[in-house]
């Protein structure tokens, strides 16, 4: 999660670089494929995608153990991988950004995602005075795993997509998520928090009310994550509605929401 505005799109809190291009034409083989290409110790990426780790810098070194430890990246593509196949394979790297938010990079076919998503995202919730487990800390990241990849099936399989893209993928980390059962529900939980926590932090500090780029405001995310969460399972969730949460008038709506979501990807993956 990012937490400055600073980087080229200047945005607030948890904002992403996302797509640095337009969109390249690329070759769809939908075949299985391909395999790992280490640069930095061991790694299991599976078919689609090759992780690697690059070296963190000295202050993101613990966070790098982190994600290391749990092999997030390996995670985020094994449950990628059950639902879609890319050939050639996309680079999922991460790698110390310095303040550049995680990003697909359409020329190169690269996802990287940022150690020092999880110092940033521990100072969140430190800042707001909340604990922060490992489980939701490293729900936060695979979050911005399953978003990022988003970007990259959508452009190596050339997705049509109707309305934000930015949102699409959002709307695919959340299928990620809730794929996983109970755990994945209580992750998309916790990323939801998160960017409620990131939109109360950064965004009334931004003058343009945290729309600087693509994506709709960390305060539009978190509703939308609750929404999907809300209404894959309304009977399990009523208790997300509250007015700094999901507001009722909304929820309502969440179940079609949800659906039309989930429908949209099935049907783009065939
Ligand atoms: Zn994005």
């Amino acid at each position: 999660m990012r937490t400055s505005g600073n980087g080229s799109s200047g945005r607030q809190g948890r904002g992403r670089t996302a797509l640095r291009s337009a969109t390249l034409p690329l070759a769809l083989v939908l075949t299985t494929a391909c395999h790992t290409n280490v640069a930095d110790g061991p790694s299991t990426a599976e078919a689609s995608f090759t992780v690697r780790y690059d070296r963190p810098s000295s202050p993101d070194a613990d966070d790098a153990a982190f994600v290391r430890e749990r092999r997030l990246p390996e995670e985020a593509v094994r449950h990628i991988t059950a639902l879609v196949r890319l050939n050639p394979p996309v680079a999922m790297t991460v790698r110390s950004c310095d303040g550049e938010g995680p990003s697909y990079d359409p020329r190169t076919r690269e996802v990287e995602i940022c150690y020092d998503e999880i110092s940033e995202t521990r100072g969140l919730y430190r800042d707001a005075g909340q604990g922060l487990s490992d489980d939701a800390l490293s729900a936060v990241l695979l979050e911005s795993l399953f978003h990022e990849s988003a970007h990259a099936v959508i452009d190596v399989l050339g997705l049509v997509v109707r309305g934000k893209e930015e949102d699409f993928a959002d709307q695919f980390a959340a299928l990620m998520l809730l794929r996983q059962g109970a755990e994945g529900e209580e992750r998309l939980l916790d990323v939801a928090e998160t960017w409620r926590l990131s939109a109360i932090t950064y965004e009334n500090e931004d003058e343009d009310g945290g729309q600087a780029d693509e994506h709709s405001t960390d305060h539009q995310r978190a509703v939308a994550y609750l929404c999907y969460l809300y209404g894959a399972a309304p009977a399990n969730h009523a208790d997300v509605i509250g007015t700094d949460t999901l507001p009722a008038g909304r929820a309502r709506g969440c179940a079609r929401e949800w659906k039309r979501a989930q429908a949209a990807w099935t049907n783009a993956l065939g």
